[in-house]
């Protein structure tokens, strides 16, 4: 394939950036990603990915795309404790309150923790031959040419403190809901991106529990929906053979608490006993995590925005189908990205 440049460079390598990088790989004859944190050399949790101490599965088409991507990456996760799941057979979906009756089906997503996710797919990433990795490495700014009018590169600081100008012909910003995308634009003269933001006041309390096999009658998750008079909501996911993770929360303040008598009372409140009945009777196998952020939002920016870097999405209202307000794909999704127009 004629490439469409020698050089692109992607910010970020949580999901959104290394999938994008893999895209990238086929179109550009080097693809350089800068990373903020150090990277693990194991699959646990790091700074730059605090959602990945909550719960996380992949549904059927973040799956395939994945795997399409990088060939046998399925098996690579369930050997590292993963698991394959019918999305609507082994799944027990809660919504208005009403439970979806389960039936089996060809949907295969993948139940596995956040970093072994990621850390599957890092991995076959850095084995591709064009594409480079720099972890420690935090992009300062978007460099432009004289008129400002084109991206040629980005100014990053590596952990020594030192800074380099690296050209590219292309920069993709998957920096995450933090991303810097907005305010580098405005410092070119374009319009601030609009953004779409509705406040929510979401929260999220998590703790991982012992497993054991008969558990919720041998499914290997359940996902309440918050839906209204009650908009708390639950994820009860198999993380491995031995552990579930349960991430529970709710709206505007309403967050479950880091206490185990509470927690518990917070669960026995969502539409079903299911979560309940792990949280009030399993061993637990952690501390509890929490996570807020006050409100979803979308953006409309000018460079290329990919995975969480275009806006923020409540994800349990993104897996169940859902949602009050916006419409968005979770890991590995794409946003749509504008060009602001009559703004310099
Ligand atoms: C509680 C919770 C549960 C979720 N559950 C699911 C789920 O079950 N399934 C699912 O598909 N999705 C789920 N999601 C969504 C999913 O976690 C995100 O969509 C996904 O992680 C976004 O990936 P990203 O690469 O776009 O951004 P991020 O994961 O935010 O990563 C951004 C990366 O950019 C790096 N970075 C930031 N700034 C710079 C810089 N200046 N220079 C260099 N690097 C930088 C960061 O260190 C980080 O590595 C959940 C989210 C939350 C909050």
């Amino acid at each position: 394939m004629k490439h469409l440049g020698q050089h692109a460079i992607v910010i970020g390598a949580s999901m959104g950036g290394l999938l994008a990088a893999r895209a990238l790989s086929e179109a550009y004859a080097v693809v350089t990603v800068l990373e903020r944190d150090a990277l693990p050399r194991s699959d646990i949790p790091r700074k730059g990915v605090p959602q990945g101490r909550h719960a996380h599965g992949l549904l059927a088409r973040g799956r395939t795309v994945i795997e399409n991507f990088f060939p046998g990456w399925t098996d690579a996760v369930v050997a590292c404790g993963g698991v394959r799941g019918d999305i609507a057979g082994d799944v027990k979906w809660i919504g208005h309150g009403v439970t979806i009756e389960s039936t089996p089906s060809d949907l295969v997503g993948l139940l596995a923790s956040r970093p072994v996710l990621e850390g599957n797919v890092r991995r076959r990433l850095m084995a591709l031959p064009n594409v480079r990795v720099i972890e420690n490495c935090a992009v300062q700014e978007l460099i432009a040419d004289d008129g400002k009018s084109t991206i040629k590169g980005v100014r990053a600081r590596i952990s020594t403190g030192v800074e380099h100008v690296i050209a590219a012909d292309l920069v993709v910003d998957a920096s995450g809901r933090g991303s810097s995308s907005p305010a580098w634009l405005e410092s070119f003269g374009f319009a601030k991106p609009e953004e779409e933001r509705i406040e929510i006041g979401v929260g999220y309390t998590t703790r991982v529990y012992r497993r054991r096999p008969a558990d919720l009658g041998g499914k290997l998750a359940v996902v309440i929906a918050g839906s209204g008079p009650n908009w708390r909501n639950g994820t009860i996911l198999y993380q491995t053979e031995d552990r579930w993770i349960v991430s529970i929360g709710g709206y505007f303040g309403d967050h479950a608490p880091d206490d185990d008598q509470m927690f518990a009372a917070y669960a026995g409140s969502l539409p079903t006993s299911d979560i309940y009945d792990i949280v009030a009777h399993a061993e637990p196998l952690s501390e509890f995590v929490r996570y807020r952020y006050p409100a979803a939002a979308l953006r409309a920016a000018g460079a290329i925005p990919w995975g969480i870097s275009g806006g923020r999405r409540c994800p349990v209202q993104l897996q169940s189908g859902l949602r009050p307000g916006h419409d968005g794909g979770g890991a590995g999704s794409r946003t749509a990205a504008r060009m602001p127009r009559g703004g310099r």
